[in-house]
């Protein structure tokens, strides 16, 4: 395994005296990098009436304005992408590599993206209707942003996860309050430092550092509240806006199976199976969590795993010296050894790795997990049930497909899915049946790189969808607007009431709807 080569300096904000703070640790070798303040529930209520404030300008500067600002940070990105990897890295414990495919390119893609896309997304749409009472009145549908946005967001992907769902927030013409998890806050301050230079007017995108009660402040003060994270904390934070009668939009937690059909090119879902098992360390909502081979390809299947990952390096180096990184959240270790351990004592046999890696060496203080290799795994095991969220791939034989499906869907998750076979026809067929917001044939997870398609969960996963026209209307208020140009003194159904008026009507309406069907 290769050693752990500090990254870059990062520069940490200072906390003002006055207030409470918290550490933020680097996870690949234990060390506090930087302190930042915890803001407090009356510092929220200051920041949303600061928000309020400059909203108004930032929608008034229209889509084109926007966009400006919005294109040049896609470029900002690109210009200080060494610096934001190094923030990136120091406090997620990731690759290099990691960060630069599923954090960098993301956040510079999604930039561009909603630039582009939002005016179409939230244009004036005409609409038709076959009410009577309307005839020849103009009939739209618009879009107004909510005003003043809330985003929670994990510590998987400080950029993508995190800070991803302000862009279409902001391109809508509302400001955001963005608060990231206490365990990686300092991506967030450093893309609001572009966000500055690129001209984005004061107030109209603001960092709320803190812990779990900053989140739950937040709630309370805003318009909308867009929420990433675990799905014990999305029902808590529903149940609070439900005080306000606050939309919510809930990105929660997954455990995604993937499906290998007898037919598959096993070297193509092995490498598949590996890469998005084991990226960014297991940590990502959309990882593939569990697998189940059809028998005939389940020995191959297993003995490809196995090889590739036995040659997998572990550590937090520079570019290209390794494939996994550290775990980003210090519990978590805890979680994946439970899992482990409670796979073992219920018969499961661990075929590579299954130990905390270089934290078990008392001399190294960061948090690491080998990545696992786990098989004979059944549903009492709780690697097969709970989202485990670490560098772990169990595998199930399993006797077809009927059995893949029944086992895939028996979760109360329902983020994303994958299958695999050579009749993308049949494989397609299987993929209808997972209960899932997504689910790719031949692939995994590279569907969420598609900002034109909808993600969102199913089932305990969330309410809502991220990307697509959804990913944006979601912070708008639906207005209809109805406009009568032409018109008479008095429409005929107005009062006063009469008995022949009444007949007539209701003659008409017999005529319409009463005839039956014609068959
Ligand atoms: P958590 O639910 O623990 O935390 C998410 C955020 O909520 C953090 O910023 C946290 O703050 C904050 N928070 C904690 N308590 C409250 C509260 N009462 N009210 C409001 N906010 C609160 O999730 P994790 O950070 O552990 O993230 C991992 C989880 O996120 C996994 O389950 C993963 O599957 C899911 N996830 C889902 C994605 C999706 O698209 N569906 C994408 C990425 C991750 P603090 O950290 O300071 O406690």
């Amino acid at each position: 395994m290769a050693g752990t080569e500090q990254v870059q300096d990062v520069v940490a904000p200072q906390a003002p005296d006055t207030q409470q703070e918290f550490a933020v640790e680097n996870p690949a070798t234990g060390e506090v990098i930087a302190h930042c303040p915890v803001v407090a529930p009356e510092e929220i209520a200051a920041m949303a009436r600061r928000g309020r404030e400059v909203q108004p300008a930032w929608e008034a500067l229209g889509f084109a304005g926007r966009a400006r600002i919005l294109s040049r940070m896609q470029k900002w990105v690109m210009d200080h992408q060494d610096e934001i990897i190094a923030v990136i890295r120091s406090e997620t414990g990731k690759t290099y590599e990691d960060a630069l495919l599923a954090e960098i390119s993301y956040g510079a893609a999604a930039f561009g993206f909603w630039a582009k896309n939002a005016e179409g997304y939230l244009a004036d749409e005409k609409v038709k209707s076959s009410a009577v009472l309307v005839k020849g009145k103009k009939l739209m549908l618009r879009y107004r942003p909510l005003g003043l946005v809330g985003v929670i967001g994990p510590w998987n992907y400080p950029l993508t996860n995190s800070f991803g769902d302000c862009i279409p927030a902001l391109a809508a013409g509302n400001s955001v309050i963005l608060k990231p998890s206490e365990i990686t806050p300092l991506t967030s301050l450093k893309l609001a430092e572009g966000l500055k230079q690129c001209g984005i007017p004061d107030g109209v995108f603001q960092v709320a550092t803190g812990l779990g009660a900053t989140g739950a402040a937040l709630v309370d003060e805003v318009d909308m509240i867009m929420f990433t994270g675990s799905t014990a904390t999305g029902k808590k934070v529903m149940k609070a806006a439900a005080d306000t009668l606050t939309p919510v939009s809930l990105e929660l937690g997954g455990k995604d199976p993937m499906i290998v059909l007898a037919d598959a090119d096993v070297e193509r879902a092995a490498n598949t199976a590996l890469y998005y098992g084991m990226l960014n360390g297991g940590q990502t909502c959309i990882s593939v969590e569990r697998v189940y081979v059809e028998e005939p390809v389940y020995d191959e299947f297993v003995a490809k795993v196995t090889e590739k990952a036995r040659a997998l390096r572990q550590g937090a180096g520079a570019p290209g010296s390794a494939d996994v990184g550290s775990m980003t959240f210090p519990p978590q270790v805890d979680i994946v050894e439970r899992h482990v351990e409670d796979a073992k004592a219920k018969g499961a046999r661990v075929v590579v790795g299954g130990s905390r890696g270089m934290s078990a060496d008392p001399t190294h203080a960061g948090y690491w997990f080998e990545p696992t290799i786990l098989v004979d795994v059944d549903h009492t095991m709780l690697a097969m049930t709970e989202e485990t969220f670490g560098p772990t791939l169990p595998i199930m034989k399993v006797r077809d497909e009927e059995e893949a499906i029944r086992m895939a869907n028996d979760s109360p998750y329902g983020l994303g899915a994958s299958v695999f076979g050579k009749d993308t026809k049949h494989a397609e067929a299987v993929a209808r049946r997972v209960e899932a917001g997504a689910v790719c044939v031949n692939d995994a997870l590279v569907n969420y790189s598609a900002l034109e398609l909808p993600m969102g969960g199913a089932k305990a996963s969330g309410l809502g969808s991220r990307h697509g026209a959804g990913g944006i209307r979601k912070y708008c208020q639906q207005q209809a607007i109805l406009v009568t140009r032409f018109s008479t003194k008095k429409d005929p159904h107005m009062y006063p009431y009469s008995a022949k008026m009444t007949a007539r009507l209701g003659k008409f309406f017999k005529f319409l709807y009463g005839r039956g069907s014609r068959d």
